[in-house]
């Protein structure tokens, strides 16, 4: 057998891998609570509340998709013209057309490129969050936050171009194979390393001082049986007034942390709920179901990649020979934006799955209904969410069930409970 029909065998292997590990991890027979304790819940909804949330939704929502319309056609022009493939070539010619220089900073290049476009958008969202008193960051932090983000994307940016196109040169026929394995584990150890090493770039993290909270949220995680190291206090409020929590870490290091803002908004029943809904991801072991299907998806995108690249058309659109040279990568970009932006819905179908779930779980957990409802009211409040968004929005990038969903989960729960 030739590398490509191997490619082609090991490319539907792992697809089914992954609809398999996706159909026994994702909890697919939760039915949303029904409609009528939804609309029930949004009327008693505080109406200004409501009306705050969709105007939000709807002065963000040009710049969104704005950046998503843009994104895609620069990617498109970088990777469908010979555009991309003149810019690494322009980068890699100081140094002497060297690959390293083409793979490394010419790949860093297109993605600052890609980045500059989408600029303008991203600093008018600001602009809109700031205007709406959700921001509680100047331009200042603003810069600070992205400059940093930037400076974390390069490194490991940088890394994984390296990495990829080392492999590629020591093995020209079999470097999907070699590639896919490379990316399931950066997949893996980034998910692992991302809370430890990028956390504290941009949050500072204290132990929650002794008291009375602190031992009910670690009574809380010994009932459900989640071991948890320690209860830590994130400075989230030097860039937001947005309330939240999470559970970081695996095993030994697992750590509950709290955003100040939700200390300072919510009475502690209603941090107890929060705080059970994240154990209830640790529980059912949310994280690790994402890293797995995360890597078997990055492993077959890379061999994806390889034999849709070895298509005659799109190497002659790029400009290239072979999919294998540094001078390819803005085409790779371009297939793996198309891929984002279709992959997109079905990812927010699992996400409002598994959210449902550790919904549930906080529920039976805390047996407190009505401080789970109090809490979804004070998110809802708080983070300007659109309490009933637009079903096609909803449908396309909903990570989390809505608020009204919620509550209404939140009023079954009751009843049976309560009987
Ligand atoms: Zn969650």
């Amino acid at each position: 057998m030739t590398p490509r029909a191997w490619a082609g065998l090991t490319l539907v292997a792992l697809v089914v891998l992954l609809v398999v590990a996706t159909a026994l991890l994702v909890p697919w027979h939760r039915p949303p609570a029904p409609r009528a304790d939804q609309l029930a819940a949004l009327d008693e909804l505080d109406p200004a509340d409501v009306a705050r949330g969709r105007a939000f939704a709807a002065a963000l929502r040009p710049g969104g998709y704005g950046a998503l319309a843009v994104g895609l056609v620069v990617a498109l022009l970088l990777g469908l013209t010979p555009l991309g493939a003149k810019l690494i070539a322009l980068v890699g010619r100081p140094f002497g057309d060297n690959w390293i220089a083409q793979a490394v900073l010419g790949g860093l290049g297109v993605v600052l490129v890609a980045d500059l476009v989408t600029l303008p958008f991203a600093a008018w969202r600001h602009a809109v969050v700031a205007r709406y008193g959700l921001s509680t960051q100047g331009w200042g932090g603003w810069t600070v936050d992205l400059l940093k983000s930037y400076a974390v994307s390069a490194v490991i940016g940088a890394v994984a171009l390296l990495g990829f196109y080392t492999v590629i040169r020591l093995a020209p026929r079999w470097w999907w194979a070699f590639g896919a394995a490379g990316a399931a584990v950066l997949v893996t150890l980034l998910s692992f390393i991302l809370p430890v090493l990028v956390e504290p770039i941009f949050n500072r993290f204290t132990p929650m001082e002794p008291g009375p909270l602190r031992t009910e949220l670690m009574a809380l995680a010994d009932t459900d049986g989640v071991p948890v190291k320690d209860v830590l206090v994130a400075d989230a409020s030097r860039r937001t007034r947005a309330v939240n929590a999470y559970v970081s870490g695996f095993g030994p290091t697992r750590r509950i942390v709290v955003y100040d803002t939700l200390l300072r908004e919510a009475p502690p029943a209603e941090v107890a709920s929060v705080v059970a809904h994240e154990l209830g991801h640790a529980k059912d072991r949310d994280v690790l179901a994402g890293t797995l299907t995360g890597a078997l998806g990055a492993a077959a995108a890379v061999v994806a990649l390889y034999l849709l690249g070895s298509s005659g058309a799109l190497l002659r659109a790029a400009g290239v020979d072979s999919v294998a040279e540094p001078r390819a990568f803005p085409l790779l970009l371009a297939l793996v934006t198309v891929a984002g932006l279709v992959a997109a819905p079905a990812q927010a179908w699992v996400s409002r799955q598994v959210e449902a779930r550790a919904d549930a779980h906080a529920l039976a957990l805390t047996g407190d209904p009505a401080s789970f409802e109090a809490m979804q009211r004070r998110l809802s409040s708080v983070n300007l969410a659109d309490p009933d968004p637009p079903r096609w929005e909803y449908l396309y990038r909903a990570s989390h069930p809505s608020t009204v969903e919620r509550m209404a989960a939140a009023r079954a729960y009751a009843r049976g409970a309560g009987g």
